[in-house]
């Protein structure tokens, strides 16, 4: 389906999103990993995700192969040291949960900070905790937990950090390249993320872009080899080759993904038009009965969870379906706290694509018989 076709499918999930044809067709060429336009390619892929957290002085950008939890699994096995490290997750939803899991794999020390899905982590707390055990090395956020949708305040945080001399890892997964982050004022580590997000790339490669000097003293620490970024940027940086089969066609659309980041205007841009998807997503549902899990003032505009109506007549699997075969796919709900789904407002998608996807949804409503007034408060 095209790009510009009135039944493309649309995404509104979090990943991996709907992308531009162009950014398909980049794809088209087969690459051969030692070809010089190859190695200027990836040479450029650094420093052009480098200079959209305004890292460059400081930061190096490391990508890797596969998914965006291969990012993750592989800058905290690089920059947390098996022996002395100890790594404090703030935990709001099932990314945090998935670092605690990453470290009880690999063997690092971690502790935890648990808030509700709906309540982003104190910095205040932070502090104490990071006073009270002085053994933690290393603290690691989430800026949006796309669990519920939730904006983290990684900038209170890092000062937090930064203040008791220890290191900040975020995972910046689902807002790199809509919401700001800014490395020459806010004091981090490691900013992890994917093409496959708000850069608007095919997913198969992730990357972090990883303090310079941390980066050189994190020699050894991995417990494995692919998932080794020290030895990933080393090798890079000597020879601007991959140490393994590259995802060339991966590489070339998040290429072709960024020219068009720029021709839009930049992050500043790209997160204006996904605020503007959200707002007319979360007020159209409003206006359907949905309620919304979270308070406007806690909601990123990267992905919306919606409480379950309790309506008798109202079914999600029915409303799935029925969207599903017009080319417009929600989410399942993720929260723990209580029923729901998610609709994404990232990709490639504008407000003639929310316009689309509310009026579908109104209408398979008028097919499970929900009246017009709208649908009852959630249970
Ligand atoms: C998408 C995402 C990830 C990575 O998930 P993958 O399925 O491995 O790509 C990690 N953290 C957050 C916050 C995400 O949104």
């Amino acid at each position: 389906m095209s790009e510009t076709g009135e039944n493309r499918q649309i995404l509104l999930t979090p990943g991996p999103l709907t992308t531009s044809d162009t950014v398909k067709q980049a794809m088209l060429r087969d690459w051969g990993s030692r070809d010089s336009a190859f190695i200027e390619m990836t040479a450029r892929l650094r420093q052009r995700l480098t200079a959209i957290a305004h890292g460059e002085e400081t930061h190096s950008c490391v990508p890797v192969q596969g998914s965006g939890t291969f990012a993750v699994e592989a800058t905290l096995g690089t920059l947390v040291p098996r022996d002395n490290g100890k790594l404090l997750i703030l935990i709001n939803g099932a990314y945090g949960r998935r670092m605690e899991k990453i470290c009880h794999t690999m063997g690092r020390a971690c502790t935890t900070y648990e808030t509700a899905e709906d309540v982003p982590p104190d910095p205040n707390r932070v502090a104490r905790l990071l006073e009270e055990d002085t053994t933690i090395t290393h603290v690691a956020v989430v800026h949006c937990e796309t669990t519920s949708g939730i904006l983290n305040p990684i900038e209170a945080i890092a000062e937090i950090v930064a203040k008791a001399n220890r290191k900040l890892i975020v995972d910046a997964m689902s807002t790199f390249g809509a919401l700001p982050i800014d490395l020459r004022t806010m004091t981090a580590d490691a900013i992890i993320a994917s093409a496959n997000k708000c850069l608007e790339g095919v997913p198969g490669v992730g990357y972090a872009i990883i303090q310079k000097d941390a980066l050189a003293a994190a020699e050894g620490n991995a417990l494995s080899l692919s998932l080794d970024l020290h030895d990933q940027a080393s090798y890079m940086d000597r020879t601007s080759q991959w140490r393994f089969t590259p995802p060339t066609h991966v590489l070339a659309a998040l290429d072709q993904a960024l020219n068009e980041l720029d021709a839009e205007g930049g992050v500043t841009a790209r997160g204006a038009r996904y605020t503007a998807n959200c707002g007319v997503l979360v007020s159209g549902l409003r206006d359907l009965g949905f309620e919304t899990f979270l308070p406007d003032l806690l909601q990123a505009p990267i992905i919306v969870t919606v409480r379950m109506p309790s309506d008798s007549g109202f079914n999600f699997q029915e409303l799935y379906d029925t969207l599903n075969a017009q080319g417009i796919v929600l989410y399942p709900g993720a929260v723990t706290q209580e029923k729901s789904f998610r609709v994404g407002c990232i990709g490639r998608l504008g407000d003639a694509d929310m316009k689309r996807a509310l009026h579908a949804i109104r209408n398979a409503l008028d097919d499970m018989g929900i009246p017009r007034e709208g649908l009852k408060p959630a249970a």
